[in-house]
């Protein structure tokens, strides 16, 4: 099964991925996470990719398009992942949806998590990451709103998107994930 998971920084993404994941038995493919692998590592990519992460913008989608490209094509992932933190435009969207056709394995579902942004606020200034200052997080909950909700349109007219409510504790909420997903697959 093919999944993407969205929803806005500080929505208890990570968590709620890490969960979806044991229980589907699929990779997880974290953009975000392959991005700071890449910084760790020196690589070129990952020092193009820092100054943007930095500043809470989102990186060249030729960047991120090249690190999924790559990792879509190793074995592990061809009968499903968790598309984590990607994709964050609907060019993105549009971007997956071919390499997923070219592949004969089209998305089976785009799943949202949905905080409102007060709560959202209050929690990401709450953990300790290093691009989580007050200036960043403001900065990502803009982009989030005029670069990824779109995409979250994309996926409803194209009847693939379930929406669950982010509120509550982390089983609370991922009890709400569970019958979402498995009642679609
Ligand atoms: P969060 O969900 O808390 O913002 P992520 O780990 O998903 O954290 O992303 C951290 C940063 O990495 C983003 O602010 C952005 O700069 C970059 N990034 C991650 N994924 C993408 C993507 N698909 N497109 C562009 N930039 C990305």
């Amino acid at each position: 099964m093919f999944i993407v998971f969205i929803g806005p920084p500080g929505a208890g993404k990570g968590t709620q991925a890490q969960r979806l994941i044991e229980l589907l038995e699929i990779p997880h493919v974290s953009t975000g996470d392959m991005l700071r692998d890449a910084i760790s590592r020196g690589t070129d990519l990952g020092r193009r990719a820092a100054e943007f992460m930095q500043a809470g913008d989102l990186v060249p989608d030729e960047l991120v398009l090249q690190i999924i490209g790559a990792r879509l094509d190793q074995p592990e992932l061809q009968h499903g992942c968790l598309f984590d933190g990607f994709p964050r435009n609907v060019d993105q969207a549009k971007a997956l949806d071919s390499l997923l056709a070219a592949r004969n394995t089209p998305l089976d579902m785009a799943l949202e998590l949905r905080v409102d942004s007060q709560e959202l606020m209050r929690r990401m200034l709450g953990r300790k990451r290093q691009d989580d200052t007050p200036e960043t997080i403001a900065q990502r909950l803009e982009v989030y709103a005029n670069q990824t909700a779109p995409v979250l349109k994309y996926y409803s007219d194209r009847h693939l998107l379930a929406s669950v409510d982010g509120s509550g504790t982390p089983d609370e909420v991922f009890q709400r994930i569970k019958v979402r997903v498995q009642s679609s697959s």
